[in-house]
């Protein structure tokens, strides 16, 4: 199948001719389509899109945008199993988790829609007499979005809703590992009524047209998720133009379990957090910090249960853990294994390829459990992006805490216990931008803030209201109304 971009509410071919091929990373016979492999002229002619577009789309009453943005959701709630199953076959998730995917779209839509009826400014009185103070959101200008390929269409949607709710423009550089699903989503815009050039996609590499966009002179924002060290390369190439850039990073979440926890909840946080979407999550648990009293039962029955996850192709009834995106995501895998085992960690499941059946036909890579790991390995340190999960030993809850926050990265984090002191000191001390207590690390909800501290951002929050930090400038307002000439610092004294 041959995609294209998106320019103009038209689908183009790229005008160099250049492709790229995608395929189901469960079968790799499987070739989801070509699509344009675009570079900076095809950047270009989508960022003169979106700024002509601005000016419109930018003084239309917001409530209007909002109601697209509601047709939208609408319409993802329809195509929801058609975009889901697209998905699963795109990038391997099971079909139980891009439904969920297109769920937080949907959600992330009605909440967007909903905020176009708020979307407030902050007023406070003058120092002087008949004068009113004033300072409004207005929108930022052209968004330039790029994404990771682990939500296709959920995190496009965190980003792409509320700056369009605010009156942005865009052009949407989605992964090259799930493009399909993100002209899915975007054509579900189109049918609700979105108008031209208002959102644009191009199609291609981060090296060829990321990179372009994130250079360009005429793009206010770069809202970027993925990984941390391209973060820091958009960063550095955003600041020759001083553009605001918003970054959501990688991470390398912890799950602390204490003595006191209900040990079959922690299992199944543990399982979900570590193994769900294979490890590919931001927010994936890839450490799992045990006190020493439960340490050898827990694990014990960890292990029993890891056995009998189901790993296959997502589209399969009864799948658990679906492919690894890539032979490149793999051989990380793989490079992260034998760095593990020879730091002295010891592979107590998993370590190698699932090749067996028809997992022969894809990236499958088996659910991998270390044990005896210290905070200074690597693999207790570094994102792998894989299902291989780190445990470590703990004496205390101030030990667990101080094992947790001994990464670089701080995006989530979760505590398992039944003492409330135990709570709450956790959630004082634990250094990440989201904290459960009893509940996995992932699971964030469409409408509260999400992002990380340390190098899983640059302080930054999409979702919920503090997205709107990131898609609008606040302009000040004074307005006179005693006819006269009043001087501010100086008439009030
Ligand atoms: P990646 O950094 O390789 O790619 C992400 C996007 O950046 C892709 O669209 C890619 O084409 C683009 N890109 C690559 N080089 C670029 C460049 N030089 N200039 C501009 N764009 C460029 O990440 P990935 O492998 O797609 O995703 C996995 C990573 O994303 C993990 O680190 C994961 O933790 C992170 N992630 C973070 C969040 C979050 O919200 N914090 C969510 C999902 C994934």
């Amino acid at each position: 199948m041959n995609m294209r971009n998106l320019l103009n509410n038209e689908w183009i071919n790229s005008p160099s001719g250049q492709t790229f091929e995608n395929r189901n990373p469960a079968d790799q016979e499987d070739i989801i389509g070509n699509f344009p492999r675009s570079d900076a002229g095809d950047v270009n002619a989508a960022v003169n899109a979106a700024r002509a577009a601005l000016k419109m789309w930018r003084i239309m009453p917001a409530p209007k945008r909002g109601d697209i943005i509601r047709r939208a959701g609408d319409i993802l709630t329809q195509k929801k199993e058609e975009i889901a199953n697209a998905m699963t076959r795109e990038m391997g998730k099971p079909l139980i988790e891009t439904r969920g995917d297109v769920q937080e779209a949907i959600d992330t839509a009605y909440y967007a829609a909903g905020e176009t009826r708020r979307l407030f400014g902050l007023n406070a009185p003058s120092e002087l007499p008949d004068k009113m103070n004033l300072s409004i959101r207005v929108p930022i200008g052209v968004c330039g979005i790029i994404t990771a390929w682990n939500f296709p269409v959920a995190v496009p949607s965190w980003k792409i809703l509320p700056a369009l709710a605010a009156g942005n423009t865009i052009v949407f550089k989605p992964a090259e590992d799930a493009p399909y699903s993100a002209n899915l989503f975007v054509e579900c815009l189109l049918e609700a009524g979105l108008p031209a050039g208002v959102l644009n996609i191009v199609h291609g590499f981060g090296e060829e047209c990321g990179d372009a966009l994130v250079l360009h002179p005429d793009v206010n924002v770069i809202a970027f998720t993925g990984s941390t060290a391209v973060g820091k390369h958009i960063a550095a190439k955003a600041s020759q133009t001083l553009k605001r850039v918003s970054l959501e990073l990688g991470g390398k979440n912890a799950q602390i379990v204490m003595d006191d926890a209900d040990m079959e909840l922690a299992l199944e946080g543990a399982l979900w957090g570590a193994f769900g979407t294979t490890g590919q999550r931001c927010t994936a648990t890839s450490r799992l910090i045990l006190h020493e009293k439960i340490y050898d039962t827990f694990i014990n029955k960890l292990i029993s249960r890891v056995t009998k996850l189901k790993i296959g192709d997502g589209r399969k009834p009864g799948t658990e853990v679906g492919p690894v995106i890539n032979e490149k995501q793999i051989q990380r895998i793989e490079h992260y294994v034998h760095i593990g085992k020879d730091e002295g960690a010891v592979c107590v499941l998993g370590g190698d390829r699932e090749t067996k059946g028809d997992c022969s036909r894809g990236w499958f890579y088996k659910p991998t459990i270390f044990i005896d790991v210290t905070p200074e390995m690597r693999i207790a340190r570094e994102e792998v992006f894989g299902p291989v999960l780190s445990v470590m030993k703990v004496v205390s809850l101030e030990h667990a805490i101080e094992v947790l926050n001994s990464t670089d990265y701080g995006l989530s984090s979760s505590i398992y216990t039944q003492n409330i002191s135990n709570s709450f000191a956790a959630i004082r001390d634990i250094e990440s931008g989201i904290v459960y207590v009893n509940c996995p690390t992932i699971g964030a909800e469409a409408h509260m803030p999400f992002g990380g501290v340390k190098q899983t951002g640059n302080g930054h929050r999409e979702g919920g209201w503090t997205v709107f930090d990131i898609f609008t400038e606040w302009k000040t307002v004074y307005v006179d109304f005693s006819g006269k000439l009043q001087k501010a610092q100086i008439d009030n004294n």
